[in-house]
Formats: structure tokens, sequence, C-alpha cells
């Protein structure tokens, strides 16, 4: 591919609102650009790799034995309501409704979809196992849209469904999908660290996500070195030591704190640490108010939260909700509130003596509070999350804490589309009974913009063979008809042996061409220019290494051969 006839528009500056190297970079190299808010076009060297990384996906989907679906994208209401997430799937699904007022959603997953397609298809034990699949795009009205495609509203899935007869088969579905999920990681040249993730409040059994550790991750991981321990801190347990016994037991007491009302006033106020506080936030599940209550040296963990209520939407409550529960102004709430309200008490709470916490009152706390004789724990739950520091909750050792970005996620789904939306076959005896389901997905603009986050230097991107957009950049750098000519024979033979090669014909200056290359990447770059034309000798450099090797025009289709497999080699 010539250069000039293709369209690269490269950038000098860093576009000022990208803040992720990808993002920065993808724009940079002329792979995408910003069509509004949180929705991106493809230019035609970034689409390449979009294609490359597909058709691995797709390579792997069907080595596992999957099979390609294409879905329709407008998704009937009727579906949504049928297994109960038209209302339950929020704001984040986009809604809209035809000339004839029948309504639908610009699909953000399709488990609806694909248990009504098999529901209609598939009647006997004898299809399962089944693994459908589509490599398709998906609407999601995201709250914050950033990072560039990797979080954009509009991106592309793979998405895959297993339905099996019994736990015994889900488990080897479950399993494979695992499996192809590392080969098509590996093969896109990324490192993933495999973590345990929630399941949600009537989730499945289990689930994992794919992480790419990053300092721009929006995932916070929690890894023990010690047991092999990963998980989101979404999920991540902790074990939670008993709570030093503080002092002698005390009564408990009222004290005067004017104006004092955050955790750190508190602190200095009583001049002790964060952990003798009892922290008690209003919130509201699902529009009815509850008081969660934890040490307050911990954060709250609003999926665990969410999940121990059972609700599928907790958020922090308005002050006057707060005021309305507690009697008092915002930063006087404790336990001991004087109307009832449902508490959850973090399972730290229990052992929580000689405490402190607010006493429902303006200006007044309560000191040398007791769980158990001063409030009671109806409910208790682990509604705080784990970090670096804390107790592994299967060795016991330190955990550590990474920062990673979510690029897939394969999780049991059970029975929950089969029940709801009545898709049953018939077993060996002819009785009718619900398959078990799994579901597997991969993100794959997001999987391209986390290649580029571990394949970048301060010139641009270095991209794995596997998903480079081309395998070889070519600079001619010649003036003359005759050297121009040299530098054209080149091309033909790299493109007559079959090597994706791009070629930079333009009349700009050996600096400008060199930039761009190191920018955009190509595993090989070949120069053709002053040495070639006085010596004989062709300029040949990886990307990834600063050494460049000169070979004869003898030697040099097999030399760039010989590269491009070794790099090949590397990944996969
Ligand atoms: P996140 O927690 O990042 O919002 P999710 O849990 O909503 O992700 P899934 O529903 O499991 O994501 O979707 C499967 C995959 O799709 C994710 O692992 C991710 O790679 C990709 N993905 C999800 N949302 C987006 C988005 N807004 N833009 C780009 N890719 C996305
Ligand atoms: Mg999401």
């Amino acid at each position: 591919m010539r250069f000039t006839r293709y369209l690269v528009p490269t950038l000098r500056e860093d576009p000022s609102d990208a803040v992720v190297m990808s993002h920065r970079l993808m724009l940079r190299a002329g792979l995408i650009r910003k069509e509004s808010a949180g929705m991106y076009l493809y230019l035609p060297l970034g689409f390449r790799v979009l294609r490359k990384i597909t058709d691995i996906v797709r390579e792997e989907m069907e080595r596992a034995g999957a099979l390609e679906f294409l879905m329709p994208e407008l998704t009937s209401a009727d579906l949504w309501k049928e297994s109960g997430r038209w209302e339950a799937m929020g704001k984040e699904m986009i809604r809209i409704k035809d000339r004839n007022g029948l309504e639908y959603a610009l699909a953000p997953t399709h488990e609806e979809a694909f248990t009504a397609a098999v529901r209609s298809i598939v009647s006997s034990y004898r299809d399962l196992p089944l693994n459908a699949y589509q490599i398709n795009t998906k609407f999601r009205d995201e709250i914050r849209p950033r990072y560039g495609v990797m979080r954009s509203k509009e991106f592309i899935m793979k998405d895959a469904y297993s339905f099996d007869m019994d736990e015994a088969g889900l488990e080897r579905s479950y399993q494979s999908m695992r499996k192809a999920y590392r080969n098509i990681f590996s093969r896109c040249g990324i490192e993933t660290i495999p973590v345990e993730a929630d399941t949600g409040a009537m989730g499945g059994s289990a689930s994992e996500e794919f992480m790419v550790a990053s300092e721009v991750g929006e995932e916070v991981l929690l890894l023990c070195a010690a047991c092999g321990y990963k998980a989101n801190q979404e999920r991540a347990q902790y074990r939670r030591s008993e709570a030093a016994p503080a002092g002698e037991p005390e009564d408990l007491r009222v004290v005067d704190t004017p104006n004092v009302r955050t955790i750190d006033d508190l602190a200095v106020f009583f001049n002790c640490g964060a952990d003798r506080f009892l922290k008690s936030i209003v919130y509201l599940a699902d529009s009815t108010p509850v008081m969660a209550v934890v040490p307050g040296d911990r954060e709250i963990n609003e999926v665990k939260l969410k999940n121990a209520l059972g609700a599928l939407e907790v958020e922090l409550a308005p002050d006057a909700i707060v005021e309305e529960v507690t009697s008092a102004p915002v930063g006087f709430a404790g336990p001991m509130t004087k109307k009832p309200v449902r508490t959850i008490f973090d399972l730290s709470i229990r052992t929580t003596r000689n405490a402190i916490t607010g006493a429902n009152e303006k200006d007044k706390h309560y000191a040398g509070v007791k769980a158990g004789r001063d409030f009671i724990i109806a409910q208790e739950a682990d509604i705080t999350s784990a970090v670096k520091g804390d107790a592994c909750p299967q060795c016991g050792a330190a955990l550590d804490e990474r920062k990673g970005i979510e690029v897939g996620h394969i999780f049991k789904l059970g029975y929950k589309y089969t029940k709801s939306m009545n898709l049953t076959v018939l077993d060996e005896n002819g009785k009718a009974v619900y398959p078990i389901m799994g579901c597997y997905g991969i993100g794959v603009n997001r999987t391209m913009a986390a290649v580029i986050e571990q394949h970048n230097d301060d010139k641009g991107i270095s991209w794995p063979m596997t998903v480079a957009p081309f395998q070889v950049h070519l600079v001619g750098i010649a003036k003359s008809e005759d050297e121009i000519s040299a530098v054209e024979e080149i091309y033909g033979m790299l493109s007559n042996a079959g090597i994706e090669v791009l070629y930079d014909d333009r009349k700009a200056s050996p600096g400008v061409k060199f930039a761009d290359a190191d920018l955009i990447g190509m595993p090989v770059r070949v120069t053709v220019g002053k040495s070639y034309f006085k010596d004989g000798e062709i300029e040949v450099k990886l990307r990834r290494e600063s050494e460049i090797v000169r070979v004869g025009k003898d030697a040099f289709i097999g030399h760039v051969r010989g590269l491009i497999e070794i790099e090949w080699g590397r990944i996969s």
C-alpha cells in the first residue's frame, strides 16, 4: 500500500482531550477520529488492526467449537420484558420506538436475544451443548464515556452464550472459553490476569474478568503473591482481624461535638485513629433508605452492599433523607437511630467496643459504644473494600493492589434466562428440562487500546506482529527518477512476496518519514536510500530495537521473512 494513496492523517501534537496513552496514540497515528462524545470512527489503518483482532477472536472461538451468528441490533422490548430486564437495565440501555410505537432496545448485550433464538430452534438434548457467538456492535449509554475507545457508547463485542444440559457441561464450556480467552489475548500480544469478579445479586456461580495491568485501568485488583488469589476489588474478600480491645471497657456516654462532622475532624477532636469510629452512611436502595455501618477507616463497597441488600441500585441518599432518617443534620448519623431504619453492618462491626459514633442529634456523638449492647446487629455482611495490605482470604498473606483494564469477562449464568424465558429441551427420558447457561464477552476495541497501552514508547506505537496494520514499513529516500524506480522495485519485491507493506512514497523529509514510521509503529522498518544507491545495502530495523541491519538485495526478502517469523513466534 502506498502512503500517498492511503489516508494516514498523523498529528504532531498530542490532542488536548486525550488523557490516556492509547487514546492519544490512536488519534495521533491516524487510527481513529472522534465523531462525537463517546463515539469514534476507524480510519483504514485502525480498521486493519480491529480486523486482525477479530480474526484472532474468530479463529479461537471456532477452534473451541463455538458457532458464529449475527443477531439484530434492535432487540424488541418484549424480549427484555420476558427476562425482567426492561426496567432493570436502567439508563445505560438506549430505548427507541419505531413509527408504529413499538419499543426496542439498541442491544447493550444479547442474553435475551440468544436465549429466544435457541428456544425457537433447539428442542432436544441432542442439540446440546451449544455455544453461540457473534462479533457485533453494542450500544451503552455510559454515564462517563472516556479514554477513547476504551469506554465508548458504541463498541464491538464478541459475545458468546453457552447452553448445556447440566453443571458439569457448563463447567466444560466455561473452561474451554477460559482457554480460548487466554489464547486470544496472548496472540494479540497482551498479558492478562484473570481475576474473580462480581456476579451480581441475581448472578451465577462463577465469573472471571481478564485484566490488563495498567496505571490507567479503571478496575482495582487485589492480588496475593503467596497463594495466587486474584480478585476485582468489587468482589475481593479479606480476613478481618479481631478489633483490638481499646483499653478498659467503657460505658456509653454522650459527648458534645460542636460542628465536628467528618471522620477527619472527629479524629482530631477525639485524638484517636479513624478506625475507632463507626461510619454510618445512609443510602437509597431501590429508593428505600438503608443505613450502612462500617469502621471509620474503611470504604463502603457499593457493589457488595447492593448484593447484600439484594437491590438493583444503591445510591447515596440526599441530605433531606439523611436528616429524616437520623432526625439530625448531616454529620451526626449513627446506628442508634430514634426511628427504625433498615441497617446493615460490616462483618467487622460485631467485635467493636469503646467506639465513637454519631448520636443522631446535632453536635453530639456517642463514645464508649459497644456492638450488641448499644445496638443490635440484625444484618451483617461483607460491605467494605479490601485494600493493599489486608490479609488474603485464602492464606492470610498481605494482599497487593494493582489497576487493570477489563478486556474480557466469562460468567456462569446458571438458569436465570432459560427459566425466566422458559427455554426447555427434552432430555433422554423425554422430560422437559432447562438448559444451564454461560456467557462470555470480549471488547474488541478495548482490546486494541490495551495492546497499545502495553506496546508503546515515547516515539509512538510498537505493534506486535500479529495485530500490526502492516508487517513492514518501507521508507523510500529517493530524489532522482532512477532512485525512485529502485525503491519501487523493492516495494514490488515485498508485495510479490506476500508481505504486508506500507510504502512511504511521499515527497517528505527523511525526518518526517521516520517520525511517522515510529509513531504508527509497524514492527519492521525498511529504508531504501543513500546506502542502497551507493553500496546496494538495504537497511532493516525492528521497531522495538535500535539496531539497523544492512542486507543486499538478494538476501533481502529471506531476511525480512525471517524477521516476520521470529516476531510472530515471540507472540503466539
Ligand atoms: P465495565 O465494568 O468496564 O463497564 P462491563 O462489566 O460493563 O465492563 P461486560 O458487560 O462484561 O462489561 O462486557 C464485556 C466486555 O465488553 C468488557 O470486558 C469490555 O472489554 C467491553 N466493554 C464493556 N463496556 C464497554 C464500553 N463502554 N466501551 C468499550 N468496550 C466495552
Ligand atoms: Mg459497564
